[in-house]
């Protein structure tokens, strides 16, 4: 992907500011933070989502990877809490279309919140076995 902006990043074609980089993965300062510390973790190859990826060893980089960003925030005393978070397609409000998970420091009292309603009907009984049943028979076919 010669344009992607992320597989810039890997390459280092554009200054970037890498915290981490294995065979598998490379992570870095998000240059648009929601918080201080607010860091992105991506594969090296370009995968535009995580059901393209079908490499163990990109999966393991990735959590990997994330583990090791998580605990690098967490001791140097940016924060003790963080979410993490990734979108897939254009309905999940994915911008940069190469795979990345987001983590992003949280503080008492801060002024970002995720709000995740429930979907009273989705959450009915007979909807969840409904979803429950699609999925299982789903998986039992691969
Ligand atoms: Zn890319």
């Amino acid at each position: 992907m010669d344009k992607c902006i992320f597989c810039k990043v890997v390459k280092g074609e554009i200054p970037s500011y890498i915290l981490y980089q294995d065979d598998m993965a490379t992570a870095f300062l998000d240059i648009n933070p929601v918080t201080s510390g607010h860091i992105l973790v991506i594969p090296n190859k370009h995968f535009r989502r995580i059901d393209s990826i079908k490499d163990e060893n990109v999966m393991k980089g990735l959590m990997n990877a994330i583990i090791e960003m998580a605990n690098l925030l967490v001791k140097s005393g940016i924060c003790r809490d963080y979410t993490v978070l990734q979108d897939n397609g254009i309905n999940a409000q994915q911008d940069i279309m190469h795979t990345h998970f987001h983590i992003i420091p949280r503080h008492h009292n801060e002024k970002v919140q995720f709000h995740l309603p429930t979907n009273e009907k989705e959450s009915s009984e007979n909807s969840l076995n409904h979803t429950y049943n699609r999925l299982k028979s789903t998986k039992s076919n691969y």
